[in-house]
């Protein structure tokens, strides 16, 4: 191919996305709407990509950007003196290297240690329990205020916990659990307390927040914190900070056990691009802090404005005040939150469903960044508009055979074949018997949503198996 029919071909390919920018997508892309540190990012990215993290001595640049990033990230969430931190690849990779720290800090191998979380935390936790052999050991949060039940927390505590965890703020609800008490129960006990910041970390310390959650708790001995969330760096770049380098350690890895170079590695990866780390170097000093001040602002504004926007449409509700810049909403029943998201994303807005999980119900989750700030009463009637016509049609119905069928089913002992009878049933077989996603998404959603968890995960497993195949 030409390189101009190349460069057509990824427009072409591009425009099948959501936008990435233009802040009306409310979920998965944070934009800035500062085109310069954009600019700036992506050269930045372009210049390091062929970089390999792999050796610092090899490309001590790429150790200086880091040591910047990582200390810019402690003089915003109160580090104390030895401090140390490491960058990874996303929050999924620096939780992961948490749980797995903390484990191998306890001296436990996979199978023996557990860790305590509140039923609101990230699922990279339970990936994290799924690679390391850790146990989860899940606690109900407080209904009203969806935070984190310490009473609850520390009943739970086991012999063989290694970590209690905590979230500011939590993905799904928008809040910031108990802090303090939760690290007071891990440090009593000797135990590791993480805060799961990825979503806050670089929100928040602009922020009048409810509760602390930085490094000033003590007991508080690791922090994740996202740069490709709020920091508005291009995705693939995160941070993992600990109080103090031994905390650090378990996460570390060697080998010598072979004929090549003693591989050395800080995070998961080894050969690791250069580019993500130092778009957020880049992104990060364009910005400033007083930047992010600004734009913290203006984003906790455009949340405060369209959860009281929100808060007036007939049949519809946030569902708890927000401590950050995320929001969930939910209906009274007279209509289903899926057709919300439909009637939304057919004006141009993408607002992502969130399925009913231990008691709550199904809601809408919103992840305001700064560029949607400038069209909140613009969102707020496309929202008006989806709402009313969600209503007009009336919540999805799923058939109770159905569900009760669907509630039956034991997902361990379903076929390949079974998995195509039961996608074609949910309405997702295209003519020819393939895969196919329908143009709207509620009934499949609202069927989803009544299934119970296990069948859910191995269904959608199903979906993403026959969608990633190669055609030839
Ligand atoms: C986004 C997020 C994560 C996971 O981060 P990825 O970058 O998607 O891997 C973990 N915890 C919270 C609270 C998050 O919002």
């Amino acid at each position: 191919m030409r390189s101009d029919e190349i460069r057509a071909r990824l427009r072409e390919l591009q425009a099948m996305d959501l936008p990435a920018h233009g802040g009306r997508t409310l979920a998965y892309v944070y934009d800035s709407g500062l085109a310069e540190a954009d600019a700036l990012g992506l050269e930045a990215l372009a210049m390091f990509s062929g970089s390999n993290g792999l050796d610092p001595t090899a490309f001590p640049s790429l150790l200086a950007m880091e040591n910047d990033l990582v200390s810019m990230a402690g003089a915003l969430i109160d580090a104390p003196a030895g401090f140390v931190g490491s960058v990874t690849s996303g929050g999924t990779e620096s939780v992961l290297l948490a749980v797995l720290a903390a484990r191998e800090g306890a001296g436990a191998a996979p199978g023996e240690a557990s860790m305590v979380l509140p039923s609101t935390v990230h699922a990279a936790f339970h990936k994290a329990a799924h690679y390391f052999g850790v146990e989860t050991i899940v606690v109900d949060v407080d209904p009203a205020t969806f935070r984190a039940d310490p009473v609850a927390m520390a009943a739970a505590v086991r012999d063989d916990t290694v970590l209690v965890v905590g979230s500011a703020p939590s993905y799904a609800q928008g809040v910031i659990d108990p802090i303090p008490e939760l690290a007071a129960i891990a440090a009593e006990r000797g135990l590791r307390c993480h805060v799961d910041a990825c979503i806050g970390g670089w929100v928040l310390p602009w922020l009048e927040t409810p509760i602390p959650w930085t490094f000033t708790v003590p007991g508080v001995t690791s922090i994740s914190v996202d740069l490709h969330k709020y920091a508005y760096a291009p995705k693939g770049v995160s941070l993992l900070l600990h109080r103090d380098p031994a905390l650090r350690r378990g996460h570390f890895f060697a080998s010598a056990d072979w004929p090549g170079y003693t591989m050395l590695n800080s995070t998961m990866q080894s050969t690791k691009s250069g580019g993500p780390l130092a778009a957020a170097w880049a992104v990060t000093r364009a910005i400033g802090v007083e930047g992010y001040a600004e734009l913290s602002r203006s984003a906790r504004d455009a949340t405060l404005a369209i959860a009281r926007g929100a808060d007036g449409i007939p049949g519809l509700r946030v569902v708890v005040e927000p401590d950050s810049t995320l929001l969930a909403l939910a209906t009274d029943g007279s209509c289903d939150v899926f057709t919300i998201a439909d009637e939304m994303l057919a004006r141009g807005w993408y607002v992502q469903p969130q399925m009913a999980y231990r008691g709550t119900p199904a809601t809408v989750h919103l992840t305001l960044s700064a560029a949607t700030a400038p069209s909140v009463p613009e969102f707020l009637s496309a929202l008006a508009e989806s709402v009313a016509a969600a209503r007009a049609s009336g919540p999805i119905e799923v058939d109770p055979g159905l569900a009760a069928a669907a509630a039956a089913l034991d997902p361990a002992t379903l076929s390949d074949s079974d998995f195509d009878g039961l996608l074609a049933l949910a309405g997702l077989a295209g003519g020819d018997g393939a895969l196919a996603l329908p143009e709207r998404m509620a009934p499949v959603n609202a069927l989803l949503d009544v299934a119970p968890a296990a069948l859910r995960e191995a269904l959608l497993l199903a979906v993403l198996d026959r969608l990633s195949r190669p055609s030839r």
